[in-house]
């Protein structure tokens, strides 16, 4: 299992008030899994994903990501997890203005171990449709580019898992379903797991494996189910 989760919990303290925004009794993916989490707006689908990414300490549980155990470990040791093993999406796409896609790429590859590699680079914007795109600017590209542009660089560190928050959120209509079956596509090939969050129902048609947030966070269940 890439990810193996019990008794998960996550709960923001602001010193006087206690606020549990997740309370997951059990969940897990096989590596090289493609899962949708579908839920609506404030029902902590982005917080799951930081916690999954290693951005939040965990209250309480079990949480084994990519092998390792989550629980319990320092924020430097979680920030280097990070960058071996993991890639993010976000849905304003999170690009620096000032660089190509070529350069955004090749940022991906900064926190890497490796060397960053522009030939790979441009093979990674190659696959996601933009070799004739290497040399444009963010505000030169259409959004479905941008997000293209962000994919590649999420693969740029070949991390294990990817994590892809409201990844079409921002995008026209006609663009969503290029830049997710790209995203299932490129997963695919290079043998990453994927799991998505998302508040559009649109999304989760195109995958096999999905959660709504309903039957897998006892904090919404809570609120909503009364
Ligand atoms: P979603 O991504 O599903 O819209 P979020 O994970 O962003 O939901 O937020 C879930 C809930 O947690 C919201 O009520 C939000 O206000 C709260 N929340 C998120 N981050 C923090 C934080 N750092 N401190 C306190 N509350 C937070
Ligand atoms: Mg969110």
């Amino acid at each position: 299992m890439i990810i193996e989760l019990d008794s998960l919990e996550i709960i923001f303290d602001s010193g006087k008030e206690h606020f549990k925004v997740l309370d997951i009794p059990h969940w897990q993916v096989a590596e090289g899994g493609q899962v949708a989490i579908f839920g609506p707006s404030g029902s902590g689908k982005s917080t799951f994903l930081h916690t999954l990414a290693g951005l939040l300490p965990i209250s309480s549980g079990k949480l084994s990501v990519c092998g390792q155990a989550l629980e319990g470990m320092s924020e430097a040791n979680r920030d280097q997890f990070r960058a071996q093993y993991v890639g993010y999406i976000y849905q304003n796409f999170n690009l620096l203005q000032g660089f190509t896609a070529l350069e955004n790429v090749l940022l991906g590859m900064t926190f890497s171990p490796r060397k960053s590699d522009p030939e790979e680079a441009k093979r990674l914007l190659d696959e996601v449709g933009l070799s004739h795109r290497l040399k444009y600017h963010p505000s030169q590209m259409s959004s479905g580019e941008q997000q293209r542009v962000a994919v590649a660089r999420a693969l740029a560190n070949r991390p294990k898992l990817l994590l892809a928050d409201e990844p079409t959120a921002s995008l026209h209509p006609v663009n969503k379903e290029d830049v997710l079956r790209i995203l299932l596509d490129i997963c695919n090939r290079h043998g990453c797991t994927l799991v998505l969050v998302t508040h559009e129902r649109e999304v989760i048609g195109l995958f096999e494996n999905t959660v709504t947030f309903l039957e897998f966070n006892r904090v919404y269940q809570g609120t909503v189910g009364g």
